[in-house]
C-alpha cells in the first residue's frame, strides 16, 4: 500500500472488522465525531463512532457503532460522490463537478485544482468541519477531474 496523505488529509484506514453501512453493505472509513456533528443539519447526533459510506447510490452518508444513520438529506451540504448529491466536490471553496466541466469545456484545462491547492498550503482549508469526509478533498477533485477529461476526450 502506497502512504497516500499526512497532514489534515489522513484519516486512520478502516479496520478488519469494520462495521459495514446498514443500507448497502459498504465497508466505511472511520470519520470524526466532529465532522459528522458539524455536517448534521438537525440536531447534534449522540456520540458514537460514525463512518462514512461512499457508495454513490447509497442514500446514507455516515453510519454510527450505535445504530444512529444520517442520510444526504440530513447534512447541510450534498455530497458530490453521493448521486443524490449536487456535484460539490470541494466543501471549503465551493466547487462543483459542473464548474470543473466548465473550465474544460471552454479552455481544455482547469485552474480548480490548483487554486484549492493554494487556499490549503496557504492554511485556509476546514476539511474536518467541511467535508463530508473531514479529510482534504484534492484526491477526489484529482479523480473528478481525469474522469472529466476522459469523458470529454480532453488530453491533461
Ligand atoms: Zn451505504
Amino acid at each position: 500500500m502506497s502512504k497516500e496523505s499526512e497532514s489534515c488529509c489522513s484519516v486512520p484506514p478502516a479496520d478488519s472488522n469494520a462495521s459495514l453501512c446498514p443500507e448497502d453493505g459498504f465497508a466505511g472509513k472511520p470519520v470524526d465525531f466532529t465532522t459528522v456533528a458539524a455536517l448534521a443539519n438537525g440536531p447534534v447526533p449522540p456520540r458514537q463512532t460514525f463512518r462514512l459510506c461512499h457508495d454513490a447510490e447509497c442514500d446514507v452518508v455516515y453510519y454510527g457503532s450505535a445504530g444512529a444513520v444520517l442520510t444526504v438529506s440530513d447534512l447541510n451540504v450534498q455530497p458530490g460522490f453521493k448521486s443524490a448529491g449536487d456535484g460539490l466536490v470541494c466543501y471549503c471553496f465551493l466547487h462543483r463537478k459542473d464548474d470543473i466541466a466548465r473550465q474544460l469545456s471552454e479552455s481544455g484545462e482547469t485552474t480548480i485544482f490548483d487554486s484549492i491547492e493554494s487556499e490549503v498550503e496557504a492554511g485556509n482549508c476546514a476539511c474536518d468541519v467541511r467535508s463530508p469526509s473531514g479529510k482534504c478533498c484534492l484526491g477526489e477533485v484529482r479523480e473528478t477531474i481525469r474522469i472529466l477529461e476522459k469523458e470529454m476526450g480532453v488530453n491533461a
